[in-house]
């Protein structure tokens, strides 16, 4: 089966991926693959990005949802800065420094696996939590106009300012009382870069469970960041009006977190049962020897799997399972959809496939189906990627591919200002006047 409609059509795909996304179809999804990724990291400049990241109005890259689904990698980013802007701290320190989060993180999820859906470390306060959600809150209706705004935008723009996440993040865990991991949950599905690295790591981040203290914001702060956007007319009894010290006080000395509400999802969840479970009619296929296994963190066509394969069969497997347990809003199908029109479109690979149901099962009927004998596959931390692969090496010789290191640090990652003390002269090619700086 080839280009140029390798998945069948996108409504066809769509209805068979029923059940596995939150709301309907749109059209205003922020266009996904590796040409726009490209094109985007190619007209960023971080003149500004040291003095202006943490307001909401700051020159921002943007290229989290690209990185996320390895449509562009954070060694490529880092390469072409420093091509570009040679000798220039002023654009590069800050902006690498902040790169060299995610990496912190993925080195995180590599340590862990799935450790890290819990707590890391000890709790560092005894208050309660719950596991549900707020209905207010998955409404976006909780009358503070600052919350209420980042919701929506979480809901309906899938893209949040790192700021923007650490207030809602603390919002839910320390003003509403509700476990970290719920909130995660909510980022993965809505946010486009949602990631089981940064993602997790920066929610346990801000309880508590990954830094020596929670982190958790003013009224002031908030003002301050986002240039007055909602305090300035703001009539809301704000809870966040008060000092650090009342705050901290306030919010956990001893005090019983407030009970939420019946959770539920966002947005319309399709009936699991209006999705025939259908075998890919995938129609005959030439004999290939090799497939390649293209992962949702590696998408791009630069990738070693890929570039060392190109008469292999190529597929994509849409993690059913997983999808119908959590399922994505439809933005963040879209953007992968995009991502794998785009990546088919520069592979000359004769047979590029996309695929519904269980990973490590459909790749197995694939490869039976084709006579192929060789998995090959990009590496990544992700834990269903390492879990996919042990499955397949039971039938398989699977070969996986690595990235190249964005930076090295052997030992166990437990606090970003260690691992950027030392690996900040391999990223940057200098050491740092002063590389002890906090999260924001
Ligand atoms: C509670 C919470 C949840 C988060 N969840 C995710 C997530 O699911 N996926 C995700 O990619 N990022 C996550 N982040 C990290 C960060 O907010 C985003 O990477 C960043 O906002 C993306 O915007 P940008 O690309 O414009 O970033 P820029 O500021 O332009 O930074 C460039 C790149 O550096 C990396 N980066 C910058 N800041 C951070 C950071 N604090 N932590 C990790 N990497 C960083 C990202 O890859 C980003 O694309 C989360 C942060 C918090 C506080």
């Amino acid at each position: 089966m080839t280009t140029p409609d390798p998945h069948g059509s996108r409504t066809a795909l769509l209805d068979r991926l029923r059940g596995c996304f939150l709301g309907e179809p749109k059209t205003d999804t922020l266009p996904g693959g590796r040409t726009e990724a490209l094109r985007r990291l190619h007209a960023y400049d971080p003149a500004a990005y040291g003095r202006t990241r943490n307001h909401l109005t700051g020159t921002l890259s943007h290229l989290s949802p690209y990185l996320r689904h390895g449509m562009l990698s954070a060694v490529e980013v880092k390469e072409h800065l420093k091509a570009r802007f040679p000798n220039d701290p002023v654009r590069l320190e800050e902006f690498l420094r902040q790169l060299a989060w995610r990496d912190f993180f993925e080195k995180v999820l590599k340590w862990h696996g799935r450790g890290l859906d819990e707590d890391l470390e000890e709790p560092k306060h005894a208050v309660a939590r719950s596991a549900r959600i707020p209905l207010d809150v998955v409404k976006g209706d909780t009358g503070l106009p600052c919350v209420d705004g980042v919701l929506h935008e979480l809901f309906e723009q899938g893209y949040l300012h790192n700021h923007a996440r650490l207030w809602l993040a603390a919002y839910l865990c320390h003003f509403r009382g509700v476990r970290w991991q719920e909130g995660a949950e909510l980022f993965r599905q809505h946010l486009y870069d949602g990631d089981a690295a940064s993602n997790s790591c920066s929610w346990q981040w801000v309880e508590g469970t990954f830094a020596s203290k929670p982190y958790f914001m003013n009224k002031e702060n908030i003002a301050t960041f986002s240039g007055g956007k909602w305090c300035g007319t703001c009539t809301a009894k704000c809870p966040f009006d008060a000092d650090y010290p009342a705050l901290q006080h306030r919010l956990f000395a001893g005090s019983t977190a407030p009970l939420a509400t019946r959770g539920v999802d966002v947005g319309t969840r399709n009936d699991a049962s209006l999705s025939p479970v259908v075998t890919d009619d995938i129609g005959p296929l030439p004999h290939a020897t090799e497939l390649v296994w293209v992962h949702d963190a590696a998408m791009s066509w630069g990738d070693a799997a890929l570039k060392a394969n190109p008469a292999a069969a190529v597929a994509f497997v849409f993690d059913e399972p997983a999808l119908r347990a959590e399922p994505w809003a439809y933005h963040r199908l879209a953007f992968v959809l995009d991502g794998l029109d785009d990546l088919y479109s520069h592979l000359p690979n004769l047979t590029k496939l996309t695929l519904v149901g269980d990973p490590a099962e459909r790749l197995a009927a694939l490869a039976a189906r084709l006579g192929a004998t060789t998995i090959h596959v990009s590496q990544h931390p992700n834990p269903w990627v390492v879990e996919t692969v042990e499955r397949l090496r039971s039938n398989f010789r699977v070969v996986v591919h690595p990235r190249p290191a964005f930076a090295e640090y052997p030992q166990e990652p437990k606090r970003f200002s260690r691992y950027w003390e030392r690996v900040a002269p391999q990223v940057l090619g200098y050491r740092p006047k002063s590389s002890k700086r906090p999260h924001q």
